[in-house]
Order: structure tokens, then sequence, then C-alpha cells
């Protein structure tokens, strides 16, 4: 009935736009969840699934038929921390922000390309961007922006040079490098950033949560900021229904941010067991990336002390891998490329695929991912997707191979991705109706 009034636009009394139907016949489905393979049909109408059948579907005259010939059929993949706006080479970091919105374009399409339907950007991207890409003006995925990043002065997001005068002590403009940062010192300065941030149409909110690699000044192990501006965060996104998510490292810094509210973290290297059984009791998020540290270490430019930061954070991946299968802790699949890596981003599946399952790693980038973002609540005006279900939204890919046996089919989308739609809308299609 609900299906009936959405399809159907009535004008003049008479009956001039119907369901836009597309079957998708024969496919072994995984489903985001289930490692089992079920072979049955799928019905997308107007960009929603509305059956999955393991009966035949009855066709009608205007339905775009495709024959799946037994192919796997999967949801779309899900990226949670994305850096679309990021990737200007060190060498050229000082640049307008115009060229980072035109590598951005490039960005865009490779994950869309690479069967990527929604990315949370973990902050830079404006969301004038993002609705650019959501509207289709821009080729790409779905994107929920977490829009300009706080970082406290001296914080992870503090990349001013040596010579750049404070914004928060006088200067005049807190916002650096092309918008991607806003300085923020003290309660006031973390609401007004927040609310700025949700009035441009960010679904959910970052914040530096303490030391980071890919900056000058900051000690791995320095909190940051204060509880109470973490509590003004937290409170101003919450205000709107949504949550912050931090960047962090230590155990410290990560029970600092989540005693004061966040709800995810994000890297997390370097916590202990005790602070991962606080994480889990908690149902806090741990989204943390295992490619993105390995390949830094090559990255043309970066400098001696991110070089020597990085080498002391890498040495507890292992152990944060493990201490989040121990505790079963909601991880989700994410990247973090920055600086022009981004062509590496589905070597992401099989660096996971050595410490987990590929139906976990499947279901990762799939299912729990989309868990994660619908932490944005009211914010989130794309409905349910990530898993391949009746009334959720047609995200699908169609894959050459089976990525449950062999993961590595992931690494080539070109030659393996013979289909890729999202919310219905169908963006490749190498087999033809
Ligand atoms: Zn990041």
């Amino acid at each position: 009935m609900i299906r009936a009034i959405v399809i159907c636009v009535i004008l003049g009394g008479s009956l001039v736009a119907k369901a836009e139907s597309l079957l998708i016949e024969n496919v072994r489905i995984f489903d985001g969840v289930n490692a089992t393979l079920k072979s049955a049909h799928v019905l997308v109408e107007d960009g929603i699934i509305t059956r999955v059948s393991t009966e035949n579907i009855d066709t009608t005259a205007d339905m775009k038929i495709i024959d799946g010939a037994n192919r796997v059929l999967s949801p779309g993949f899900i990226d949670l921390h994305a850096h679309l706006t990021m990737h200007v080479p060190p060498s050229q970091g000082d640049a307008h922000a115009t060229v980072a919105g035109a590598v951005a374009n490039d960005v865009a399409r490779h994950f869309l390309d690479s069967g990527f339907t929604t990315v949370r950007d973990a902050g830079g991207t404006h969301p004038d961007l993002a609705r650019a890409i959501n509207s289709g003006t821009v080729y790409g995925p779905r994107v929920y922006p977490s829009g300009a990043i706080l970082s406290q002065t001296a914080g992870h997001g503090d990349w001013r040079h040596a010579t750049v005068p404070n914004p928060t002590l006088g200067g005049s403009n807190p916002y650096i490098y092309s918008d991607m940062a806003v300085i923020v010192d003290g309660v006031d300065q973390h609401l007004a950033a927040v609310r700025e941030n949700l009035r441009f149409g960010a679904t959910q909110i970052k914040i530096m949560g303490g030391g980071g690699v890919m900056s000058e000044y900051d000690p791995i192990d320095s909190l940051q900021p204060s509880p109470a501006e973490i509590r003004a965060a937290v409170q101003a996104a919450s205000d709107f229904g949504t949550y912050v998510l931090a960047h962090a490292y230590t155990s410290e810094a990560v029970r600092r941010l989540v005693d004061n509210g966040v709800r995810c973290i994000e890297h997390g290297l370097l916590i202990d067991d005790a602070t991962a059984k606080f994480v889990k009791k908690n149902d806090v998020v741990i989204s943390t990336q295992l490619v993105v540290y390995r390949a830094l270490k090559d990255l043309d430019g970066i400098s001696a002390t991110n070089l020597e930061k990085l080498e002391l954070v890498l040495k507890g991946q292992e152990n944060l891998i493990e201490l989040i299968k121990k505790y079963d802790i909601t991880t989700g699949f994410s990247t973090d490329l920055i600086s022009g890596m981004y062509p590496m981003l589905t070597r992401e599946f099989t660096e996971r695929a050595m410490y987990w399952t590929a139906a976990e790693v499947l279901a990762q980038a799939t299912s729990e991912s989309a868990r994660v973002i619908r932490m944005a609540g009211r914010l989130n005006r794309h409905g349910n997707f990530g898993e391949i279900r009746e009334g959720w939204v047609a995200d699908i890919l169609l894959h050459n191979g089976n990525p449950l046996e062999d993961i590595s089919v992931l690494r080539d989308p070109e030659n393996n991705l013979a289909l890729i739609m999202k919310a219905g809308k169908i963006v490749k299609n190498t087999i033809g109706q």
C-alpha cells in the first residue's frame, strides 16, 4: 500500500508514472549478515528492495530483467572512515580548496566504481560537496559528512605552520586548510563549531581526541581536549540527535572520551585489555584501519616526526585486532586513506582477511558499518541499507567470482564487479539486460 502511494504520480486525474521495476534473477545472495549464500531472485522497485524470493517472481511487460547467471549478489560496501577531500599530496598541501575539490572528484569516482555505495567522511569534506554527490551532481558514493574536524590548539588537527598565528588568540579565521579543520579552545567554541557543522549538514561530528601521526606538534600520548570540551561537543551533537566520533590511540584518551559521551573511537591502536573491555561494556565502536598504517611509511613527503609516531602506533595494531575479536567490539570497515593513497582502497579487504574470515570482512563492510552509520539517528535521511532485505535501500553489487571463497576478487573491481547499483540506480552493468 505504501509502495503504491510512493510510486504513482497522479497528474490531472491520470496515471503518468509507474514504479521503475528491476528484477535480478538467478543470484546467490550474501545478505550482509549470514556466511552462507542463498539462491534467490531480487526485485527492486523505485530504489527499494521489495522482494527477495527463492520462488520465481512474476514479470511484467515494463519490468527490466537482469539474469545474474548464478553470480554472487551482495550489498554495496561502506567505508566508515574516508576523507574525500584530503588527497592533495603533501608537497601541494597549501593549494587552494579548488584543488582538493578537483581531486575529490576522482576519489569519489574511485570509491563508487570499487563497489562502495556509502562513505562516512571522517572530516574535512564540506557538507556541500556531500550534498552535490548525494544529489547526483557529482558522481560518487552516498556521503555522511562530518564537516570540519574539531581540534584544540596543538591538537592533532592543528596543522598550522609554526609562523601562522593562533586564531583563538586573536587570529581571524579558526578554519584551516580549506576548512578541513577548525581550531577550538574552550566549551563555548566547541559548542559553536559543532552547531556550525550541523547547520551546514554534518550528520555526525568528528573531534581530535588525542595525539595523532600526521601532525607535527602533538605527542601520541597527549590528551585532547578537556573533559568539559568533549562534553560540550557531545551535548551539541546529541541535541541534534547525533553522535561524536573521536580520533584517539591510547587507553587514557579512549577512557576520557567514552566517559564523556563519545560513541565511536577512530583508530584505537594502543589500547590495553581493560580498556577494550570497558569499550565493549559501554557499547562503543572502535573503527580501525589496517592498510593505511602499513603503507604510510612509503608516503612521499612524510616527516621524520610523523614516521616516528607511525612506528609507535603500528606496534599496537595486531594487539588491537585481537582485542576487537576477544570482546566482539563493533568495528565495521574503514580505511582512512589520505594524501593520494585512495587507489589502495580494496587492499583493505585482503589485509583484513589475514585476521578475519572473508564472510566476517564482508559483514564488516556491509551490515556492521551500516549499523554505525545509523547512529546518526534522525540525521540519517537515506533510510536503511547495508543488507539485502525487503524494504531496504537497493545498494547492490553483482560479483564475478565468489568473494566468500576468495576475497581477493574484490581487489579488481574493474573486472570483477559486473553490476553496481546505488539506491536502485545502476551505475555499472557489464551484463546487459
Ligand atoms: Zn582520518
